[in-house]
């Protein structure tokens, strides 16, 4: 059987590698060899911001975007990448499940949809936007806001599509060039947009793809003087590498991090909801959320009945779930399961491998019996596992929410409007869910505090991300 290889996309081209090596992007459901990519090197990498910013100088580095686009021409291009995305949204998926393992309706009906979406607002965004102007007497200020020029886009496996144009559709819509840089354990649907740019009539190095790996061409994404911005999702430790290389040149960076995320359930909650909930807070995408809510605070009246009842859903959660990401993703998740279990943890529901022999299925799993500060708890697993402990009264939660490094999200459930609004003022995570979890409007601030990031994604905070604001002040009469 013939390999496919797919491709990077620089300057509007599909090309290989400078060096023309390879990577192998395996299905983690199967083992099996989906496609090959190009294992990029710095050059590469050097090629495709000279693509970018060449777009961005095409534009005259003024009001006009990358390639000349003004916001309405930009508007009608994330629209028609958009329906394009829509025409193939099946093929779409299925490279979206390949790559990464998860259920193909999964990808069809959420990732795909929900990527689409992005595009279409924040082309709807580019040309309902305002800048303000201030009239002072005898002056008029008025704000010019312009791109920043070419910007690197560092993505994450586990919604690679969803995440990339998260980014994609306010870079674009403020007037930037953009080089993305995809996982390599996830990368089609980066080359299968790359494609569509060129296919709706896209400018030229208006949209670059670069396929490898983050330690061998990140650094050059980061560092090269042309890139005036990097975006990041990821994991806490790379994006602290992408920090130390970017603070001293002075780039603006945008940073979502990892999480270890408190679901804290009150005994005045709706049970048969919470417990659904809270269920799929933990094991949804097989736990590879960065919202996932993995450490689950339970009033200690309704303990016991809360953990039987969890148990339960995890083991129904086994059908509904994909693999993990790829089995060395795997053996970190074990390696966790089997801390836990040294330090003291009991596991009532799952704790095992399961599924094809060459996948890299892991079992829902739920933990009880842990100190909360041991490193279980306190460490980010990326895995269908979650960690239960009881609390006696709202101080105890709130102690133990907020007893973590991360600070990204966390959810409240209670039908007590006093304690959630309490909780949502002092609970210490950059988003506050209350008898809900990842229920989502793309307008709203979205990252982290503490470990877990600096800087907000979504709507106006994204767009002023991408984008530099100027003042103009004009004095119209000397008296
Ligand atoms: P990584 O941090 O390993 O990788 C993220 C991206 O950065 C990948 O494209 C990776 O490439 C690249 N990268 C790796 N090293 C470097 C480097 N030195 N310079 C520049 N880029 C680099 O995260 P994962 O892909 O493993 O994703 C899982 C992590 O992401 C979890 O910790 C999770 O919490 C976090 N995450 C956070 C989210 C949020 O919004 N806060 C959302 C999703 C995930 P390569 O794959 O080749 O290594």
């Amino acid at each position: 059987m013939t390999i496919e290889h797919i491709h990077n996309w620089i300057n509007g081209e599909a090309c290989e590698a400078a060096d023309r090596s390879w990577i192998e992007n395996i299905n983690p459901a199967t083992g099996e060899v989906v496609n090959l990519l190009p294992r990029s090197n710095e050059e590469d990498a050097f090629d495709a911001v000279a693509a970018a910013h060449d777009c961005y100088l095409a534009g005259g580095q003024g009001n006009a975007g990358a390639g000349g686009l003004n916001a309405a021409q930009r508007c009608d291009l994330l629209m028609a990448v958009a329906d394009a995305m829509t025409e193939r949204v099946e093929e779409i998926a299925a490279a979206e499940s390949h790559d990464s393992g998860k259920p193909y309706l999964n990808a069809l009906k959420g990732d795909v949809p929900r990527s689409i979406d992005n595009l279409r607002f924040f082309a709807k965004a580019a040309v309902a936007q305002t800048t303000p102007a201030v009239s002072a007497g005898n002056s008029i200020n008025y704000v010019l806001r312009q791109p920043l020029g070419a910007v690197s886009l560092i993505t994450p496996w586990n919604f690679p599509l969803h995440l990339l144009t998260w980014k994609l559709g306010p870079a674009l819509a403020m007037g930037n060039s953009v080089i993305a840089k995809p996982s390599e354990l996830t990368p089609t649907t980066a080359s299968i947009l790359g494609q569509l740019f060129v296919e709706v009539g896209a400018p030229e190095g208006l949209f670059n793809v670069v396929h490898g790996y983050g330690h061998e061409i990140g650094d050059a994404l980061v560092r090269h003087p042309h890139v005036k911005a990097v975006s990041f999702t990821g994991g806490t430790e790379t994006g602290k590498i992408i920090a130390t290389t970017a603070a001293p040149l002075l780039k603006k960076t945008s940073f979502e991090l990892g999480g270890k995320n408190p679901s804290i359930v009150f005994a005045d909650c709706d049970l048969a909801q919470t417990i659904a909930t809270v269920a799929r807070a933990a094991f949804f995408n097989a736990g590879q959320v960065c919202l996932c809510g993995s450490r689950v605070l339970v009033a200690s009246e309704i303990y016991d009945d809360f953990v039987d009842a969890l148990a339960e859903q995890a083991i129904l959660y086994r059908d509904q779930i994909g693999p993990l990401v790829s089995r060395e993703h795997r053996e970190k998740v074990i390696s966790y399961v089997e801390l836990a279990k040294q330090e003291g943890g009991e596991i009532i529901a799952g704790g095992d491998t399961y599924g094809d022999e060459n996948g890299a299925f892991f079992e829902p799993t739920v933990i009880i019996g842990l100190d909360h500060g041991c490193r279980t708890v306190q460490e980010e697993i990326f895995g269908p596992v979650l960690t239960v402990h009881p609390f006696d009264g709202d101080e105890h939660a709130l102690e133990l929410a907020n007893d973590t490094d991360f600070g990204l999200a966390s959810s409240v459930f209670t039908s007590n409007l006093q304690r959630a609004h309490h909780f949502a003022e002092h609970i210490q995570s950059g988003m506050v869910w209350v008898n809900d979890w990842n229920l989502r409007d793309l307008r709203v601030p979205f990252g982290g505090m503490k470990q877990s990031g600096v800087g907000r994604e979504g709507g106006e905070y994204s767009m002023s991300f991408f984008s530099q604001d100027r003042n103009v002040c004009v004095r119209y009469n000397y008296d």
